[in-house]
């Protein structure tokens, strides 16, 4: 059967998540031949001209969007962003007799906390556990070590919906942040960072590689005699090209960055659309006086991932079965939180959003 872009829904994926159209259309484009290559981008060797200049140009964009300075590395890694758990505090906690420091906000933050105990000592300096993950923390409020190996946090947590709207202050003790779901979805001062990472499949790519920035300082924290693959210092020196990296994924991040640099306008615009996005669908939410429950706090608020409950498990499925039928995609809440969830990722137009707050409309005239 043909397939047609009518046959395209807007899609409201957590991830791997939907990507630019007009990512998709030159990655279709360039899929048999790419230019000057002779082969499609997966046909050809990971040293080849051709693949040095993709890969270039994916670090080269990163670098530009987030006014990345030189004594930064930018790193295309394997095993996702749950790899980077375990690679981050082996290169950086263990052995080191320090202890590091967690800020929980949510399931992605547990599950890298829960990587590092193997690894090492960790104390939790914040938990949101207790009133349900709906708020990231006030500065004030966390519990910091100043000699802790590092302190991390993750930027936007995707299950839950709640989002860091700057990084928290932890002075001299390196912070790493976990920014799966909300990378390049708005700009950042990176200088603030010792290590940012991000599995590529919501805002960036498809899945298969994570991107990690790292101040190179910290290479000489790494110990002697890590895994080849989970050793910065190595996949530094190597440019990420060890071994075989997942070449076609760079390939659509350096598709995707461009999108962002020449059809966007880069990240100040990127997050104003995303802000404008996210408006649409909270303003929805508040003002179905009580029909729609938005489960972050204000304050706290995902601009990537709104999530929300109704009045019951019955009326959620109903809604979602419904939208579906609608053509808007995947709304179901993660099984561990249940409701409602809408991932409105960069690549998710002002368009889908606004057709899914009429469809919300309606929904509450029917049934409410
Ligand atoms: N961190 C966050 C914030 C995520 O949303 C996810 C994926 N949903 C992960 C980590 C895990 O990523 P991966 O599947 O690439 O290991």
């Amino acid at each position: 059967m043909a397939q047609t872009l009518e046959q395209r829904v807007y899609n409201f994926s957590a991830g791997p998540a939907g990507l630019p159209l007009p990512v998709l259309e030159r990655a279709r484009e360039e899929f048999l031949v790419y230019p000057g290559a002779g082969a499609s981008v997966m046909e050809i060797s990971h040293r080849s001209k051709a693949f040095a200049a993709i890969h270039e140009k994916a670090k080269a964009n990163i670098k530009a969007l987030l006014n990345i300075p030189d004594n930064y590395k930018i790193l295309f890694l394997q095993g996702g962003a749950t790899l980077q758990f375990s690679m981050l505090a082996q290169n950086f906690l263990k052995g080191t007799g320090k202890s590091a420091d967690y800020i929980i906000t949510g399931s992605w933050g547990n599950k890298a906390l829960n990587e590092a105990k193997k690894e090492g000592e960790t104390r939790v300096v914040w938990n949101g556990k207790d009133d349900n993950y709906v708020r990231v923390p006030k500065q004030d409020e966390l519990d910091l070590d100043a000699n802790a190996a590092y302190c991390h946090f993750t930027s936007n947590e995707t299950i839950q919906g709640v989002e860091f709207q700057t990084e928290p202050d932890t002075g001299n003790v390196p912070l790493m942040c976990d920014s799966s779901s909300d990378f390049l979805a708005r700009p950042i001062d990176i200088t603030k960072y010792a290590l940012l990472y991000a599995g590529a499949q919501k805002n960036i790519g498809p899945a298969g590689v994570a991107v990690a920035i790292l101040r190179d300082d910290m290479l000489e924290r790494v110990p002697e005699g890590q895994p080849s693959l989970m050793d910065y210092k190595l996949m530094s020196e190597k440019d990420s090209l060890y071994n075989t990296p997942p070449c076609f994924a760079i390939y659509i991040i350096s598709l995707t960055t461009d999108w962002i640099i020449n059809d966007i306008g880069g990240l100040a615009k990127m997050e104003a659309l995303n802000r404008e996005k996210a408006k649409v669908l909270y303003d929805t939410i508040d003002g179905s006086g009580g029909y729609y429950r938005g489960h972050a706090q204000a304050d706290s608020r995902s601009i990537m991932n709104v999530t929300w409950r109704l009045g019951s498990e019955d009326l959620e499925k109903a809604f979602v079965a419904e939208a579906e039928a609608n053509g808007l995609a995947t709304l179901k809440g993660h099984r561990s939180v249940g409701g409602i969830r809408a991932s409105i990722y960069n690549a998710m137009t002002l368009e889908g959003v606004q057709a899914l707050s009429e469809f919300m409309k309606a929904f509450q005239q029917k049934n409410g």
